[in-house]
């Protein structure tokens, strides 16, 4: 039988998901399909209540979703308690299963593109929003001694040190320079660097020969903040890997296949990417 899965936000259209999975479906010659759903966040719990006798096999849930999609379900693995929203759903025995697979995502991307990565003392997280919270606890799960967040709203990052406890510490926005200059790898959860928005304005001279430059933005690919890392000869690694790694468990649990991320993956997406901002 045809198993469907689905990705529901809102809006949803703009999501490059139903492109990556369709590329895994086509090369694993899988009878399945991963449709965008739009549903509207007042029809968001009704969606959930329906979804054990809807006949989906499961699906991904993408803003602004993702905290009524943990509070509804029947079970939630660790990650997406200790994140506090989950990304992917799937149907057991008729109950809904939650998990959140975007700390897996930001891990395994850096484990491709900076091997060894986790082998360091300290990082940086800049932002402290929904992003912030998957990079924070994978970095808590890959025992990063020391894990400075710095958010333009201190509260929301003292809130999240304070969840998380330490390593985990907040500082102020005018404390960047200093932070960056103590950092092993420093990532930008914010949406500044996006397209359509300011760079995010930090300077990289006093950052470590060493260290690594990770931006979630991966619209576009090579942010200010890449580009400035590149030109300082450091690790610059883009988001559009976080986005095409958080998809493989899903997919697994779904079409049961554990699809590779490699660069016939990342081309095909970046070229759907393209085509899109042409009609746009
Ligand atoms: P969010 O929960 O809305 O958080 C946004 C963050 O950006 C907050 O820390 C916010 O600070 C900060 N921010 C926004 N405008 C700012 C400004 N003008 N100056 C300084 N800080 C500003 O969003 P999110 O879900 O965490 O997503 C953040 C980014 O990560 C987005 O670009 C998203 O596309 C990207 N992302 C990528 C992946 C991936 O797979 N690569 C996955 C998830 C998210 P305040 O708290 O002060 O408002």
């Amino acid at each position: 039988m045809k198993r469907r899965a689905f990705v529901t936000g809102w809006p949803v259209a703009h999501s490059l998901s139903p492109v990556l999975h369709a590329f895994w479906l086509d090369r694993h010659a899988i009878d399945g399909s991963y449709e965008p759903l739009a549903r509207a966040p007042d029809e968001f719990a009704a969606f959930m209540r329906e979804l054990p006798a809807s006949g989906w096999a499961g699906g991904n849930v993408t803003l602004p979703h993702k905290e009524v999609a943990l509070r509804c379900c029947d079970h939630a693995d660790v990650d997406a308690q200790a994140i506090g929203a989950a990304n992917t759903l799937w149907l057991k025995n008729g109950q809904v299963h939650g998990g959140n697979s975007d700390a897996y995502g930001f891990a395994a991307n850096l484990d491709q593109r900076a091997s060894g990565w986790d082998q360091i003392d300290s990082a940086l997280v800049i932002g402290a929003g929904g992003a912030a919270r998957a990079v924070v606890h994978a970095l808590l799960l890959r025992k990063i001694a020391r894990v400075a967040i710095i958010n333009r709203t201190l509260a929301r990052a003292s809130a999240l040190a304070d969840q998380f406890g330490p390593p985990i510490r907040a500082a102020q926005w005018s404390a960047m320079d200093k932070a960056i200059a103590a950092a092993d790898l420093i990532v930008n959860t914010t949406s500044l660097g996006m397209q359509g928005q300011p760079a995010l304005d930090v300077e990289l001279d006093r950052a470590r020969r060493s260290a690594m430059v990770c931006d979630l933005v991966y619209v576009p690919l090579e942010t200010p903040l890449l580009a400035a890392a590149r030109h300082r000869g450091l690790v610059a690694v883009d988001g559009l890997g976080m986005l095409l790694h958080q998809a493989v468990p899903g997919f697994e649990r779904w079409f049961g296949v554990r699809p590779l991320v490699d660069d016939e993956l990342r081309a095909h997406v970046l070229a759907a990417a393209a085509r899109r901002r042409r009609r746009t």
